[in-house]
Order: C-alpha cells, then structure tokens, then sequence
C-alpha cells in the first residue's frame, strides 16, 4: 500500500452494541460511512474530514435505529486510524483503541469514551478495577446513540518507520499491555493479530475481538510500502 496516496489510508475498527442485529448494522454503516465520506470530501484537512465523516455517520446510523424498532437502541464505537505521507491522524468515539507501539513501549493514544474510565479520571476506580467492573461497558459516547455527537480527533501524529499501530476493540482489554507490546513487537501483523486473538481467549473474554495492526515500514521519500492486517472472532 502506498502513503503517497493524496487522501491517505484509512484503517478502521467499529464495535456494536445494542443486540445482536443493531449491534452488527451499526458496526457495519459505521465502516461503511466513515470510509465513503471521508473519501468523498473535498476538504483539505484531513482532521476535519475526518470528524465529519464521522459525524455523517453518526446521524445515518441514528437515523436507521429510529426508524427500525428492531433496530432501536443500536450504536457502535469507532476508532479510526488515517495515513497520509509522514503523518497520521485518529478519529475515536466510544472504547474501541488505538495504541502506537515501539520498541521503547505501548502507548494509549485514544482515551475511553466509557463510564469505568470516567470514574477512574475521577480517582473513584483504579485502572485494574475498571478492567473488571461489571459496568465497564456501559459507554457514555458511542456512534448512532444520539443525534448530537462530539468525535476526538487527534492530528498529524508522527509516522517513523518500524513504529506498529494497533487498533482493536474492548475484548481486548483483559490483556496485559507488557504481553500486547511483546506480541506486536515479535511477529509480523498477521502473526501479531492471531496472537492477540489468542491472548483474548486465554484471558476469558466474553466478548468479540477485534484487532488491526499496522506495521510501518517506510516512510514516502525513501520507499513506501505498509503492512496491516485484519482478524475477528466471534465468541459466545
Ligand atoms: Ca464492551
Ligand atoms: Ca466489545
């Protein structure tokens, strides 16, 4: 894949709630919508393009649910991860992540849009806590749950060759980051993303997984070629 491309590469993970129909539905328009606006824009910022796709697809998605009751109450998160020259860019709602990772270690760049971590801001919960409270899933921003909806945009985050982007969704949480850091840094993405699958499982999630990993590997200027890979379980 090429970072010369002039509107850049766009890697997104979406993770739906709200049974087992919507939940699919949303994750599904959420991909869906991002991509095409995003791509449809004629904008010249790649961080406003980015918030309003998501944005647009916000509001399909809330309009879908209000206008299907079998569909009523469905949302989805959704972190997204753009590529373009020497710089990325996220766009984030909800408790799916995005993490850089580097031989000098694993960095949360995406901030939980969750109760547990609201309460963990606020010193009511510890981190180790709040991977296991019950409520942890009990999101306080999501895409198609409200006509109004505010998005994270982080921009123009340094790419250097050898850094690996992981994005992946909240049945992922279980894991210790020192074993997700070792798992990304020892393979390459495909191996990376089964290996983290397993290390879900092997901490007793009940959830789907989903993870991406990105590896870079040189910048535009000196050659351009990106890995990335894809893997999703269902369980349960
Ligand atoms: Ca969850
Ligand atoms: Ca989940």
């Amino acid at each position: 894949m090429d970072l010369t491309d002039p509107s850049g590469l766009l890697f997104i993970v979406a993770d739906g709630m709200g049974g087992h129909l919507g939940g699919r539905e949303a994750s599904q328009m959420a991909v869906h919508h991002i991509a095409e606006r995003f791509y449809a824009a004629s904008l010249r910022h790649p961080a406003e393009k980015l918030r309003r796709a998501f944005l647009a697809a916000n509001a399909a998605i809330y309009a879908r649910a209000d206008a299907d009751p079998t569909l009523q109450g469905m949302g989805t998160t959704a972190t997204a991860l753009l590529l373009r020259g020497r710089h990325g860019w996220i766009g984030h709602v909800g408790d799916s992540r995005a993490y850089r990772i580097t031989e000098e270690g694993i960095e949360q760049l995406t901030q939980d849009h969750s109760q547990v971590e609201e309460m963990v801001r606020r010193n009511l919960l510890t981190r180790e806590q709040a991977a296991i409270h019950p409520q942890r899933n009990v999101l306080n921003r999501a895409l198609g749950a409200r006509a109004e909806m505010e998005v994270d945009v982080i921009p123009r985050l340094p790419l250097q060759p050898d850094q690996r982007y992981l994005l992946c969704s909240d049945g992922l949480a279980e894991v210790p980051l020192d074993d997700v850091r070792d798992a990304v840094l020892a393979h390459p993405p495909q191996r990376a993303c089964d290996r983290l699958v397993q290390l879900a499982n092997a901490h007793g999630g009940h959830d789907n997984v989903t993870v991406l990993v990105i590896q870079i590997n040189q910048l535009p200027g000196r050659g351009r070629r990106l890995l990335q890979s894809l893997k999703r379980i269902r369980r349960g």
